[in-house]
């Protein structure tokens, strides 16, 4: 088999965990397969860097800043190889741009144009194990560029995909995913599958575990990721994100998530005219807010009430941008105390009853739902902040996700 491992920042979070790493490594090639690597910087070492820049300029060349950042990747990766060579695997560490990465040129946030296989295959037929600085790459001046924050998860699917791996796994501190943060409910469970669209549905839940971007690549290129903590010795099955298959079907609801980072902006008696959502919605969009629901209801009388919700850390932007609209509404109303519950599972596509079962249990526990909105596979209602965490366990329960 041909196995692609990546290994987070707290996985090489120091010199004993390197070590660790690199017995897990070896022990993989001694199993008989192939084996690449994909290493982060130790963790905080990226931080660390940016405000070594930081310290010299509130606003450093973007080229600069990542041909910085790019050395955490490049310590990891060549201690590791170091560690491997010397309990007697031979193992070779990589660049991006000696492993084949090309990207485009938007530094700090560059996206992967190709990858040349030939490099990382050369080495693996001389029976090396390839260890790759993970986050990085080149442009086509041959310029440094990294993949922003998190971008070892996207480097290790992009390399799955180009050398056709059987699988990807992801190392990292925990070990799966669950059916809802387990903070909250200690009941929850880990999944053994997941779909990349219940995983990009779950991103409150998903976010910490890895890169929504690394997801949908890999979704993209059809790699299967399997998600493993880099610390547990036995019952390490880990979570395996996949395509939807008709067995996930018969599982109703997979997850619960929560999301406290959204705020709530209400335009009552807005005008009711052709043209004024574009207006509204292209000067948020100009000012790169990131508009989640909107619901508007059906006009009355020349006006019509439009509510959307906008990340908290945005509302101070979105106020400004609303000044606009408030000769053109009766009233603005702001709300930063909500919270967004989210239901996800591919099995709402072919039952019924799932929503009515989540309003329910609203109603039960005396929650009022202030917004909902609905996609194929994924129910979310906005309801008050304090009652976040109970509506969480409350759902978890209801659809016996602790079963
Ligand atoms: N070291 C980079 C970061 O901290 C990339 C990564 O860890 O995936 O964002
Ligand atoms: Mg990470």
């Amino acid at each position: 088999m041909l196995v692609v491992q990546k290994y987070g920042g707290t996985s090489v979070g120091d010199l004993d965990r390197i070590q660790n790493v690199a017995n897990k490594v070896a022990k993989t090639a001694k199993e008989g397969n192939d084996v690449v690597v994909i290493v982060s910087a130790m963790s905080g070492e990226t931080n660390k860097l940016l405000d070594y820049a930081r310290h010299f300029s509130k606003n450093p060349p973007q080229r600069e800043v990542d041909l910085l950042v790019s050395s955490g990747e490049r310590v990891t990766s060549a201690l590791l190889s170091i560690a491997l060579n010397e309990m007697g695997y031979p193992a070779i560490a990589m660049t991006g741009r000696q492993a084949g990465i090309k990207t485009d040129s938007h530094h700090t946030k560059a996206r992967i144009d190709s990858i040349d296989p030939q490099p990382m295959q050369q080495q693996l037929k001389e029976g090396k194990i390839v260890v790759v600085a993970g986050f990085q790459g080149i442009n086509e001046n041959g310029d440094v560029t990294t993949l922003g924050r998190g971008g070892s998860d996207l480097t290790a699917v992009a390399i799955a995909g180009a050398l056709d791996a059987d699988v990807c796994e992801i190392y990292t501190d925990v070990d799966g995913i669950y059916t809802t943060d387990p903070r909250i409910e200690p009941k929850a469970k880990r999944l053994k599958t997941i779909s990349y669209d219940e995983m990009l549905e779950l991103a409150s839940l998903g976010a910490k575990v890895m890169q929504s971007r690394s997801v949908e690549l890999a979704k993209k290129l059809n790699v299967d990721i399997l998600v493993k903590s880099s610390f547990k010795e036995t019952d390490n099955e880990g979570t395996l994100i996949t395509k939807e298959s008709k067995d996930m079907e018969k599982v109703l609801v997979s997850g619960i998530a929560l999301d406290k980072n959204q705020a709530r902006v209400t335009v009552f008696g807005l005008e009711d005219k052709p043209g004024i959502n574009a207006e509204l919605f292209n000067k948020l969009a100009d000012k790169q807010i990131n508009v989640d629901m909107i619901i508007q209801n059906v006009g009355h009388d020349g006006q019509a009430n439009v509510t959307f919700t906008v990340p908290a850390t945005e509302l101070e932007m979105t106020k400004s941008v609303m000044q606009d609209f408030e000769n053109r509404s009766n009233e603005i109303n702001y709300d930063d105390s909500i919270a967004k519950v989210s239901v996800v599972g591919v099995g709402m596509k072919s039952h019924s009853g799932i929503a009515a079962k989540a309003f329910d249990t609203m109603a039960k526990e005396n929650i009022n739902i202030q917004m909902i909105s609905t996609s194929e596979i994924k129910i979310s209602m906005v309801i008050d902040e304090k009652y976040g965490e109970l509506a969480v366990r409350a759902l978890h329960a209801a659809y016996e996700l602790d079963k």
